[in-house]
């Protein structure tokens, strides 16, 4: 399980989910509070998947 991080904007703890694409470990994080959305890779280094978010993200503004 990933470690549980806290949200940057308000400091609330984040959701972590853990999604397979393309073989490789991705770790999405989200604050339901503020809606903020983050994407790891399996280092938990902060990774840019825009098309990824595009394909996978189901509630849009
Ligand atoms: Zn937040």
């Amino acid at each position: 399980m990933p470690a549980i991080k806290k949200c940057p904007k308000c400091n609330r703890s984040m959701v972590a989910l853990t999604l397979t694409i393309d073989d490789a470990d991705r770790v999405l994080r989200s604050c339901s509070y503020c809606d903020v959305r983050m994407w790891e890779d399996h280092d938990g280094e902060r990774t840019s998947l825009a098309g990824v978010l595009e394909e996978l993200t189901v509630t849009k503004d």
